[in-house]
């Protein structure tokens, strides 16, 4: 690929590695040129399904919404930006592996809770309120009891 700083056509990898458990590879590139140094990733790029809303209504997948999402419920907890990641990579392949072109926000947010509750009790229970995943408030609370065994 093209060098960012200088434009020249050609710049070569230096050093090549899998990241985020081999989704994806960094590649250290230096400019035969300028020799300045810069990092790229590579990630497949695959279809994930069409989300429809609770309404009915259907949107494209959106993962900045997802993070957005694990960030208010990780808010102030001691989970790292890494391990939310890794949730939501999960999360993108599970809904991949169920081959169907279209899932519903609801499973969604099933897949979402069930990564949380393995990393962080106080986000999944933070995430499940939010998207008032309990069907009524004794639900909720027994949950949270569970939660002390
Ligand atoms: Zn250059």
């Amino acid at each position: 690929m093209h060098c960012p700083f200088c434009g020249t056509l050609d710049t070569k990898v230096i050093d090549s590695r899998l990241v985020a458990e081999g989704a994806s590879v960094r590649r250290r590139r230096e400019c035969t040129d300028c020799k300045e140094r810069f990092t790229t990733f590579e990630t497949a790029e695959l279809i994930m399904p069409r989300v429809i809303k609770t309404d009915g209504t259907r949107e494209p997948f959106n993962e900045d919404k997802l993070r957005n999402g694990l960030l208010r419920a990780l808010e102030k907890r001691p989970v790292s930006l890494e391990m939310m990641e890794q949730a939501i990579n999960n999360v993108k392949s599970s809904l991949r592996a169920t081959g169907e072109r279209e899932v519903t926000s609801q499973a969604i947010g099933a897949l979402v809770m069930e990564n949380l509750k393995a990393i962080d009790k106080v986000a999944y229970i933070r995430f499940a309120s939010v998207y008032r995943a309990f069907d009524d408030i004794r639900e909720f609370g027994e949950e949270i009891a569970r939660l002390n065994d």
